[in-house]
């Protein structure tokens, strides 16, 4: 097992506001007494909306499981969060039909 171990710092700045900027300042507020996120966009105050920075967010979006796990322990509650505003929860194996160069996928239940 690798432990890692960080002196406490004063400030971190995090360019990048999407997934990877927010999970990264999530991370980053238990090691620094002040975390700055520096995002280009100005996010949607009400429900969400696309926005210019991350252009493919119109694209339908899959968390796959040991995401979302990672996710609840980060942000507990997150995931009933999810499922209120809508989103769909998936058996990848079973619900997901998977087109590929051999054909279709085989249909399982993954868990
Ligand atoms: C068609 C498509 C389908 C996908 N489907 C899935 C999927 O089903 N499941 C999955 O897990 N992944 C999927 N992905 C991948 C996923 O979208 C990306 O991995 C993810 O969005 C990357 O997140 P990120 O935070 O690293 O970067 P981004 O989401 O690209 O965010 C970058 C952020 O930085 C900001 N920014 C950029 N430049 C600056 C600057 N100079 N100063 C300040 N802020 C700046 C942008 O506004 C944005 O907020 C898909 C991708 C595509 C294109």
């Amino acid at each position: 097992m690798v432990q890692v171990s960080l002196a406490r710092g004063r400030h971190a700045v995090v360019i990048g506001g999407s997934m990877a900027g927010l999970l990264t300042a999530r991370i980053l507020v238990d090691y620094f007494e002040q975390v700055t996120i520096l995002e280009c966009d100005r996010f949607p105050t009400k429900s969400p909306q696309p926005r210019k920075g991350v252009p493919q967010c119109k694209q339908l979006h899959i968390l796959l499981t040991r995401g979302r796990q990672i996710m609840e322990e980060l942000f507990p509650g997150l995931e009933t969060e999810l499922i209120d505003a809508d989103a769909a929860v998936l058996d990848m194996g079973a619900d997901v039909a998977w087109l590929n160069p051999f054909g279709w996928a085989a249909r399982f239940p993954s868990g």
